[in-house]
């Protein structure tokens, strides 16, 4: 019976690991049970992105075959830079994120990331290049650990704890009943906002990807827990090939290049003083977020772009 049970649980593990991180992923992206048709081409090489540029290079989408949802989109994110993309709701920021996890094909143009086109890699090795750090983190009924460590699933005790400290959560962890061994999730103990987007640092500090992709909780977090995620943010996307997509513009201020978008198109480019002084959408939606922060705590929810 044992000698039965062990490879079977082995395989439960391995099935438990590969259905849970492509939850992660799909969920970010809202596309849990969509049904998707992208192969690797036959002898594709993997992906070798030691310092990645990644190059967004007349880039048009639609989902249906009706509506375009990216309308000749062109920028690039030079190695080690941040290009943060804003825009109301449905403009189409995180359909830029899902095409560079090739979970769907370009409708027109290519993606290129230190100029090769993205289909014409393995799908795997580029997803291994590439963290999410996503809006709203799914924790599994498992534990703290287990939590974190399924960043990268053969990490050792030592680096899941150095991963938690850089993360800053390690300290909370320490104070829970039992530790790193702490069960969290639905059935277990309830993490708040600012500590499941910690969980998801720490996580994309294990797999120490090239290319991070960070989208940005919409949910309301008191400006203490937002500034000290700020600063983790800032940490783990230096030296790496950053896409932030931001509902609050106090976040990217210090981005190389703000796309601001607008209905499948970037309509305005730059820097946040240029951006600022150049008094178009971007400026607007600036004054709109002050006037919001400034009405203070309690007036609702703190002020995004959606
Ligand atoms: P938000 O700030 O609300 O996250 P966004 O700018 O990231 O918005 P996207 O999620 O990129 O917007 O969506 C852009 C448009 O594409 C929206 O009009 C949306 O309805 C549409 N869309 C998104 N996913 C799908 C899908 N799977 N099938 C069809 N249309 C979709």
């Amino acid at each position: 019976m044992i000698q039965l049970y062990v490879p079977l649980n082995f395989l439960g593990v391995l099935y438990r690991e590969i259905k849970q991180s492509l939850t992660d992923i799909e969920r970010m992206f809202g596309l849990l049970g969509e049904h998707r048709e992208i192969e690797d081409k036959p002898g594709a090489p993997a992906l070798v992105a030691a310092n990645p540029v990644v190059r967004f290079e007349d880039v048009r989408f639609s989902y249906d075959g009706r509506r375009e949802i990216l309308r000749g989109v062109t920028f690039e994110i030079a190695a080690g830079r941040t290009v943060a993309v804003v825009g109301h709701s449905g403009s189409g920021k995180s359909t830029l994120a899902r095409l560079l996890f090739r979970f769907y094909d370009v409708t027109g143009g290519r993606i290129t990331i230190d100029g090769i086109d993205i289909r014409d890699v393995t799908q795997a090795s580029l997803r291994a290049a590439i963290g999410i750090v996503p809006q709203d983190t799914v924790l599994f009924n498992d534990t703290i650990f287990y939590n974190i460590q399924y960043g990268r699933p053969d990490a050792t005790w030592e680096e899941v704890v150095a991963a938690a400290r850089a993360a800053h959560i390690h300290d909370f962890i320490e104070r829970l009943p039992d530790g790193y061994e702490t069960r969290v999730g639905e059935r277990g103990l309830k993490l708040s906002g600012g500590e499941k987007q910690r969980v998801a640092i720490a996580r994309a500090l294990l797999k120490n990807p090239r290319i991070l992709v960070f989208d940005e909780a919409t949910s309301a977090l008191d400006s203490k827990s937002e500034k000290a995620i700020q600063a983790e943010i800032d940490r783990i996307a230096r030296g790496r090939t950053t896409l932030m997509i931001a509902h609050r513009l106090s976040t990217i201020m210090h981005a190389d290049e703000i796309l601001v978008m607008d209905q499948g198109r970037i309509v305005e480019r730059g820097r946040h003083g240029e951006l600022l002084q150049r008094g178009g959408l971007y400026a607007q939606l600036w004054a709109l977020q002050q006037r919001e922060r400034e009405a203070g705590p309690g007036e609702g929810e703190p002020a995004i772009l959606t």
